[in-house]
């Protein structure tokens, strides 16, 4: 579905080759331990793909959001914890190839894979409104000085830098912010708690502290004020459009697990298979088609982002909410199709049940995009 050209077909061939041979064989035991999937960001720092989106100039493999999504696609399909790993590196990266002239080092060291990156957005003052960080950035002499709780962080401990969202020194308004860069040897940077979750347990998501971390002006990702419209025009394609696709892909590891179960298993006294149930069927069905609409519906909406008109930001919004909530229904059904089987974890179903709850309160949230969708219908200001 992804429309892919050869070369670009070959790299997903070798993600999904990864993902089978590295990532797989530990998704069960990165759950049940609720530990960081690091053999999954090995092998795809091995394999070039930390480089994936970073420019072939800085020695990276200059791939754009298509391939990046079927690439988080098959990882999620497998495991998504690495998958959701992997998707805050390449939104973070975003920041980075925006602006190569001052992150030159940092591009270079992510396509050589040694180097992983993550967003630090989400504060305990303003939560899922990302948009509004309440921390504050105070300048004094040419440095700056922050100081922030931050709410979750994915590969919290983990991720080499951060970027950091706080409101820009001096600013008043709630949206007046700035992105830095934070590096996690910072004085002052800590993981101020453990990350236990229901789903998505090999993240690492925990909360981080920033005390009083002063940094040089040049940590400064974009213009003074300018966080905002980055957040929001850099950052959050790759962001919404890598969620989706995370999203598709555990809605595809839940409908694949359901044929599985539903072809191999059945009633001995009736001599049959459950797929032999009009009911099952019916429910996997369904997932089919759920799981192929919101693919679809995401590769759509790469098509508008890579040749834009005055709706494309609209449908980003727009492929996050459904495929988070169409993961959400196809789990569901897998759950009900394969019984007790489902609720057990010699499927995998129970654990992408789990994960796929995850993407509709990540921010932009699922409640939050319907009322910027909606209020972008009846003319109403978005902020
Ligand atoms: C697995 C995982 C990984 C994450 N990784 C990161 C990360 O790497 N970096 C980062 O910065 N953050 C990260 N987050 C945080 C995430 O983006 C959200 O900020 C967080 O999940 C919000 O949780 P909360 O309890 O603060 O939600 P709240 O903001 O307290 O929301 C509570 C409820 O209110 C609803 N709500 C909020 N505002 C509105 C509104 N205006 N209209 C209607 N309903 C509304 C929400 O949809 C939600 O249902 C991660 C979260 C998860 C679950």
């Amino acid at each position: 579905m992804y429309r892919l050209n050869e070369e670009q077909t070959a790299l997903v061939e070798k993600a999904r080759q990864i993902a089978a041979d590295s990532i797989a064989p530990n998704a069960n035991a990165v759950d049940a331990e609720s530990r960081f999937p690091a053999e999954a960001v090995e092998a795809l720092a091995k394999g070039g793909f930390l480089g994936l989106t970073i420019p072939t100039e800085y020695g990276g493999l200059g791939q754009g959001l298509r391939v990046a999504a079927a690439v988080l696609d098959e990882i999620a399909q497998v495991d998504a914890s690495a998958a959701m790993v992997y998707l805050m590196h390449i939104s973070a990266c975003s920041c980075y190839v925006a602006y190569p002239a001052s992150f030159e080092k940092i591009l270079r060291d992510i396509a050589a894979g040694k180097h992983l990156t993550t967003l630090a957005w989400s504060e305990r003052g303003s939560r899922s409104h990302f948009w509004a960080p309440v921390s504050q950035a105070v300048e004094e002499d040419g440095q700056l000085t922050l100081s922030a709780t931050k709410s979750w962080v994915t590969s919290a401990g983990q991720a080499d830098s951060y970027i950091v969202s706080t409101r820009t020194p001096g600013g008043t308004a709630a949206t007046d912010t700035m992105l830095y860069v934070v590096y996690k040897d910072d004085p002052g940077f800590a993981i101020s708690g453990p990350w236990n979750s229901l789903g998505m347990r090999g993240n690492g998501s925990s909360p981080m502290v920033l005390d009083k971390t002063i940094i040089s002006a040049d940590r400064a990702i974009c213009a003074p004020s300018d966080g905002f419209r980055t957040m929001l025009e850099v950052v959050l394609p790759w962001f919404a459009l890598g969620n989706s696709a995370v999203s598709v892909g555990l809605a595809e590891a839940a409908t694949q697990a359901t044929i599985k179960h539903l072809t191999g298993v059945g009633m001995q006294h009736l001599g049959n298979k459950l797929a032999d149930f009009p009911t099952l069927r019916a429910r996997l069905a369904q997932m089919r088609i759920e799981t192929d609409k919101i693919r679809a519906h995401l590769v759509a909406v790469i098509d508008s982002v890579e040749n834009p008109g005055p709706a494309t930001t609209l449908y980003v919004l727009e492929s996050k909410a459904s495929a988070a909530e169409g993961a959400i229904l196809v789990t569901d059904l897998g759950m009900k199709a394969c019984g007790g089987a489902a609720f057990s974890k010699h499927l995998t179903i129970e654990r992408n049940f789990r994960d796929a709850r995850a993407a509709s309160v990540m921010a932009p949230t699922t409640d939050v995009l319907w009322d910027f969708i909606g209020r972008a219908l009846c003319g109403i200001d978005l902020f």
